[in-house]
């Protein structure tokens, strides 16, 4: 229903949920968020070799009871990840509960995604994901999509890790039917969130050292009034720098660039 990004220097857990709060209006039943944090001590050079990690929470309900979840679980490495998603859920597929609302992490927990939107042919996809053996956590379409990611990544090619994410991300595409707005962040590219869309709406937010991404403009337009609305089948890339749109075949594509000058 209400998705949101960030990728830039602050950190992204309150940036996520102020845009989550923003899209509201649209009703939901559940919601949920996923950071990226990077090893903060990297003073060392054994610490610089670590990875970060992928955290999630996700609750049933109004956006009250994610934050109480926030508060009352270990949340440290959530307040401090700068690269962070965001999902609010008007369930299809599967009760409105905690294990279906977003973000859906795929089974080596590598990469987290968020979806709005319906997968129309997610019975075929997830019959042929369960018979790899992996067992589902979840009840929705969307968690088809998380898996195709992490299989996908074992063989993406690109030069960096959000290169590889974004490869993934189109080779994915290229098999959902439906209709999507899908993000998702790797825990091996922090940094970076990718975008997909079909037959859904996203919208990327343009910061300086920071972007964004939104199902609408209304959940960054506080921090950015620059925007650039994707094309129908399109993915697109957002570091704190970097904005980079493909089709879902990897050419290189545009989205529309605009100004909003409406108040907020
Ligand atoms: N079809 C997905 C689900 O039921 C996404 C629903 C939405 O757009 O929020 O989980």
């Amino acid at each position: 229903c209400g998705i949101v990004g960030y990728a830039g220097a602050r950190p992204a857990l309150n940036i996520v949920l102020d845009g989550l709060r923003r899209l509201e209006y649209r009703g939901y039943d559940s919601a949920g968020v996923a950071v990226v944090t990077t090893d903060p001590d990297r003073s060392t050079p054994a610490a610089r070799d670590l990875d970060g990690e992928l955290l999630t929470a996700k609750r049933a309900g109004k956006l009250a009871n994610l934050e109480k979840a926030l508060q009352e679980e270990s949340t440290a490495g959530l307040a401090l990840g700068t690269t962070g998603i965001g999902h609010t859920r008007w369930a299809t597929h599967g009760g409105p509960t905690d294990r279906n609302a977003h973000p859906h992490r795929s089974a080596d927990g590598r990469v987290a995604v968020i979806h709005n939107g319906i997968i129309e042919n997610f019975a075929k996809l997830r019959a042929e994901i369960e018979s790899t053996g992996i067992e589902f956590a979840s009840d929705t379409d969307t968690e088809c999509a998380a898996h195709l990611l992490a299989i996908e990544l074992q063989s993406a090619e690109g030069a960096t890790p959000g290169e590889r994410l974004a490869e993934a991300m189109r080779a994915v595409c290229r098999r959902l039917e439906g209709a999507f707005t899908l993000l998702a962040v790797d825990v091996q590219a922090p940094g970076v969130v990718v975008g997909a869309r079909r037959n859904s709406p996203l919208v990327v937010g343009r910061g300086t050292g920071e972007n964004y991404l939104a199902s609408d403009v209304s959940a960054f337009i506080e921090h950015t009034r620059e925007a650039v609305e994707l094309g129908q089948d399109q993915v697109v890339l957002i570091s704190g720098d970097d904005i980079v749109i493909t089709d879902f075949l990897g050419n290189p594509a545009e989205g529309k660039t605009f100004h909003i000058d409406w108040d907020a």
